[in-house]
């Protein structure tokens, strides 16, 4: 086993502690496992990432990993104290409101850089059919109607606000089994991306889809199902962004790297 993979709570060991400037990177995201890939590769820097958790087998960064929350504000400083962080990457999902404000918080409290990386939303199309709503709960409201044949693919952690959707009937895709009670008419598929456009558009089609349930995640992983709809004509509810961050972001791995070599 890899020493330097620590999949335990609140954890982190290390053979060896170098002298090298330790970086936090906050991950979860395709982003987050690139810019792990590419620090742990250098001697000039000790990269940490940190995962919350959410699914059981994660994919793990390159590096150091620690996995599971820091108890809030004054648990994300103790960490990053006793730890002797360095520069905080906060590269979390574009819907990970909470640990992003935390970490804006901590690190003001301790002076330290934080580089916030978020990945540009999707945008529509002429050719695409949004409905753009604030959250989970507005989207049940607009697509719970009888005769509609939903693909709900929002993850696991939101879809409580379907619990009661009794009308229409669902398709769930999330990586993990939700902890949540599915909608009384639904069907469950345990799925990972990345997903292919003709797998979506076989799916699509097979289950006779007639409205999706997205957030506005951005990147490629799962956009595939974007492109299916476009194609087949189908409508979307997209779920929009929560505010992340107060501080400005960049929206590529690329030009984080830039603002850490400015920054060491
Ligand atoms: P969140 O609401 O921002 O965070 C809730 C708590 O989880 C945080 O306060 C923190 O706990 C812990 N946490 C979150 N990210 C962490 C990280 N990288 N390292 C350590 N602890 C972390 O985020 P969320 O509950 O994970 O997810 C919110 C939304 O983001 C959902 O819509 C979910 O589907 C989406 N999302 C999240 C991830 C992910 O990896 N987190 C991936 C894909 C999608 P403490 O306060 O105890 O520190």
């Amino acid at each position: 086993m890899n020493p330097n993979k620590v999949t335990d709570m609140r954890s982190v060991t290390e053979p060896t502690r170098s002298c090298a400037p330790r970086v936090l990177i906050l991950g979860g995201t395709s982003e987050a496992s690139e810019l792990a890939t590419e620090l742990a590769a250098r001697t000039d820097v000790t990269v940490i990432s940190s995962l919350a958790g959410r699914v059981s087998q994660p994919r793990l960064p390159a590096g150091i990993v620690r996995v599971g929350g820091f108890g809030g504000v004054a648990g994300l400083i103790s960490y990053l104290r006793d730890e002797k962080i360095g520069v905080v990457i906060d590269a979390t999902h574009p819907f990970a409101s909470k640990i992003s404000g935390n970490a804006e918080l901590a690190c003001t409290a301790l002076s330290l850089p934080l580089i916030a990386l978020e990945r540009a939303p999707w945008e529509p199309n002429e050719h695409d059919c949004w409905y753009t709503v604030p959250d989970a709960q507005a989207a049940a409201s607009m697509v719970n109607h009888k005769h509609n044949r939903v693909f709900l693919s929002i993850g696991r952690q939101e879809l409580g606000a379907f619990s009661n959707c009794n009308d229409a009937w669902f398709l769930v895709r999330s990586i993990d089994a939700p902890g949540e009670t599915l909608p009384a008419n639904s069907k469950l598929i345990l799925k990972r991306g990345p997903f292919h456009l003709d797998d979506e558009l076989q799916m699509l089609r097979t289950e006779s889809i007639s409205l999706i349930v997205s957030k506005n995640s951005g990147g490629t992983a799962t956009y595939s199902k974007i492109e299916a709809a476009r194609t087949l004509r189908i409508p979307v509810v997209m779920i929009d962004r929560p505010m992340k961050h107060s501080a400005p972001v960049v929206s590529q791995p690329v030009h984080v790297l830039q603002k850490l070599a400015q920054l060491l």
